[in-house]
């Protein structure tokens, strides 16, 4: 249950004095909520301006420099309507103080409203910037204009807050200030050591103070009370890691001993030797699973490192231990081609493999569920099916995730929902900073594969203007009629499935037709719309050759395996990101065949996406291409914030308060230590913390667990 000290920080902002439904969905844009409902008091209390106007300067009429923003108490003379039907002459106002006159402009302002904001002979307080004109000073449309006995009403120091369609600076500020009369002092939930320390306000103060910058100094990221509420927010992150994290750890995990026999064969089977760096996560990766605690370890390596192999040999250990593993894909696809690249070195091993999807229907679904739940099925490959309620293993001990990005917390969790605690290895291919693992993982433990396997050809990528579409095409065609085979990607077009599908159909046809009647055969498309069974065919087809060209839609392909495709273009490739199209690249390059990568763009590009495209020109380092594509889009976009539940930050910076990272993180382990039920004093505050940060999802676990 919410703590009821927040009641007041939860009422939707629709409750506040003077927004209705329209500003409230405005204002759920602008805090980033899903909707209106959704959009509560807290979230305008932890809006942070990331500007402000300074209304401080009051140096009388004749003294105000141009262009400057001024505060001026003057007197009204009289006013000068504009003629009727002189729409561009505007509407002067003369006022002076003791140092001079100066007129106040309106363009099209209405006369019976500006005669009464001020009326001749009062006394008002007018701010905005001053503009010199053959010597003689005016102000165009003041910024602000009060009667002298509203003084205060008059912000000296405006904080300026991020806008959206539909929202004035005027009415954001009203909000924000509105919201903010709804914090009261809470609870502590920082160590006071720690508070006093780092010179850290409480975190009402810390807030009152975000809204109130006098400064670049206030504004600035290393400012206190913007530290503190940086470290608020990542503590409130790593408290709620650090739950779901020792929940999944809450089992124990069972130590898994082998002597590496079935492991050795099935090495003996694989048509290569292992590259240093395999070998090495492959030692980490059973010295944590001999252990009593349950690995949670994290496998980054860039696209053809071979994480599978890696995987395999683990899960040789585990099965030789007397246990069951799977190996779990994203999509069927790449379950399917796991299955088939592991199968083989692991049955001549004397290893069952199984695989179950979503596809696996009827008869032989039922055959597969019965022999994992009698101990015959030893590795199995899938899908999401892998957890469903249905699903009982005999013994699960370990539990490999492929392209961990596309999982969130949830699934983690599910996994273990089974009811035992298999070791788990989370594999990516997106080379993730440190600090991004932190922030969206917690302390997992990682394993880095650095090096390629020996062979490997370097791949050319050019970036192209799709004005040359034409000869991209021929060139495609010869290619194909040599017997080479490409990718052709296509864009993601908006957000609706439909309108991707569309544009592969067309991009489809549309090559089909320019390669003629004999070649167009060789032309294949696959997308996410396909049956099982269509895809399947599609990418056998691919692979044995009948089809030489494939047109895809990218959300499914992420990780198939044909060696000798040797040519990718990626239409559109200003729309993806940097990541994504390194991943894609690495579907080429594989086989002995010197390989080609073709960015189309549709132009003209900005310089920023010049320059995107050309880190991959110039870069196969996909840690390099990773960072490059953080520095210059953010962190949200490079896990996809949606997809990982990873957190997006409001008010930390990870640039700026990395080292508060490292702290939250001490933190929240000590704490999930000494309190993990949160109960404690310190506890009770820090569920408080939990809810303002929207982080109280993580609640849940502990009253369940
Ligand atoms: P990823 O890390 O992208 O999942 P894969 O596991 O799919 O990479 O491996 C890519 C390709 O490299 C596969 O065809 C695999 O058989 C091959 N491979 C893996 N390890 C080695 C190695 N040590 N030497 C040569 N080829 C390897
Ligand atoms: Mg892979």
């Amino acid at each position: 249950m919410r703590p009821i000290e927040l009641d007041s920080l939860f009422r939707p902002v629709e409750n506040l004095p003077g927004i209705g439904p329209k500003l409230a969905e405005a204002l759920a844009r602008v805090t980033g909520r899903e909707d209106a409902d959704d959009t509560r008091v807290v979230d305008l209390v932890l809006l942070p301006p990331y500007n402000l106007i300074d209304r401080s300067k009051n140096p009388g009429i004749a003294h105000s420099p141009e262009g400057v923003i001024v505060t001026l108490t003057v007197r009204v003379d009289r006013h000068q309507a504009a003629p009727r039907g002189r729409a561009n002459v505007p509407h002067r106002v003369f006022v002076h103080d003791e140092t001079g006159e100066l007129a106040l402009v309106f363009f099209n302002g209405k006369q019976q409203w500006l005669e009464k904001q001020m009326p001749v002979g009062e006394t008002i307080i007018v701010s905005g910037k001053v503009d010199w004109y053959n010597g003689r000073p005016s102000m165009v449309h003041p910024d602000h204009i009060v009667p002298e006995a509203e003084k205060d009403e008059l912000p000296l120091y405006e904080p300026v807050y991020p806008l959206t369609g539909g929202l004035s600076p005027k009415v954001l500020r009203k909000a924000v200030a509105s919201a903010l009369t709804q914090l009261k002092p809470l609870p502590e939930w920082c160590d006071r050591h720690f508070i006093t320390q780092h010179g850290f306000p409480s975190f009402d103060e810390a807030v009152q103070r975000l809204h109130a910058p006098e400064d670049a100094a206030d504004l600035d990221p290393k400012a206190p009370a913007r530290r503190r509420l940086a470290y608020d927010e990542l503590l409130a992150g790593q408290v709620s890691l650090a739950m779901v994290r020792s929940r999944l750890r809450k089992l124990p995990g069972r130590s898994i001993r082998a002597e590496g026999t079935l492991r050795g064969k099935i090495l003996g089977h694989l048509p290569f030797s292992l590259t240093g760096s395999q070998d090495a996560a492959i030692r980490q990766i059973l010295a944590d699973m001999t252990s009593e605690d349950r690995m949670i370890r994290l496998l980054q390596g860039d696209v053809g490192s071979g994480k599978t192999a890696v995987a395999l040999l683990t899960m040789a250990d585990a099965v030789e231990a007397g246990g069951q593993a799977v190996l779990m894909a994203p999509t069927e696809i790449l379950a399917r081609q796991h299955y088939a690249s592991i199968k083989g070195p692991a049955e001549a091993a004397g290893v069952s493999v199984d695989v179950l999807t979503g596809r696996s229907k009827g008869r032989e679904r039922t055959e597969i569920l019965g022999r994992i739940e009698s101990g015959a099925a030893q590795i199995i490959v899938g899908t999401h099916a892998l957890f469903q309620e249905s699903v009982v293993y005999k013994n699960l001990t370990y539990a490999v995730v492929d392209e961990q990005h596309r999982f969130g917390v949830h699934q983690r969790l599910r996994l273990t929902a089974k009811g035992q605690a298999p070791h788990m290895l989370v594999m990516t291919a997106t080379p993730i900073p440190r600090t991004l693992v932190l922030s969206a993982f917690g302390d997992m433990d990682v394993s880095q594969l650095t090096d390629k396997p020996a062979g490997r050809k370097p791949i050319s990528t050019a970036t192209i203007p799709d004005e040359r579409l034409g000869d991209i095409v021929g060139r495609l065609k010869s290619a194909v009629q040599e017997g080479k085979k490409a990718y052709w990607i296509c864009p993601l077009v908006e957000e609706s499935e439909k309108s991707d599908l569309m544009s592969a159909e067309e991009r489809a046809a549309s090559l089909r037709k320019a390669f003629g009647k004999d070649l167009a055969p060789l032309v294949g498309l696959v997308h996410g719309r396909m049956s099982g069974e269509e895809k399947d065919r599609a990418m056998t087809a691919f692979k044995t050759g009948e089809t030489r060209l494939l047109v895809a839609t990218t959300v499914i392909e992420v990780g198939v395996d044909v060696p000798d495709a040797t040519i990718m273009v990626i239409e559109h490739a200003e729309n993806f990101g940097l990541s994504q199209i390194h991943q894609l690249r690495g579907r080429v390059g594989r086989g002995s065949e010197a390989s080609s990568c073709l960015l189309l763009y549709h132009g003209p590009l900005s310089e920023t996406a010049h320059a995107r495209l050309a880190v991959l020109r110039d870069s196969e380092d996909g840690f390099r291409i990773a960072e490059e594509d953080l520095r210059l889009r953010g962190e949200g976009d490079l896990l996809g914030t949606q997809q990982s539940g990873m957190p997006g930050f409001r008010l930390a910076d990870l640039s700026a308060h990395g080292d508060l990272l490292e702290m939250a993180r001490n933190d929240a382990r000590l704490l999930s230590e000494t309190d993990p039920d949160l109960s404690g004093v310190r506890g009770q505050a820090v569920r408080i913390l939990l809810y303002l940060m929207r982080r109280d999802e993580a609640i849940r676990f502990l009253r369940s667990g």
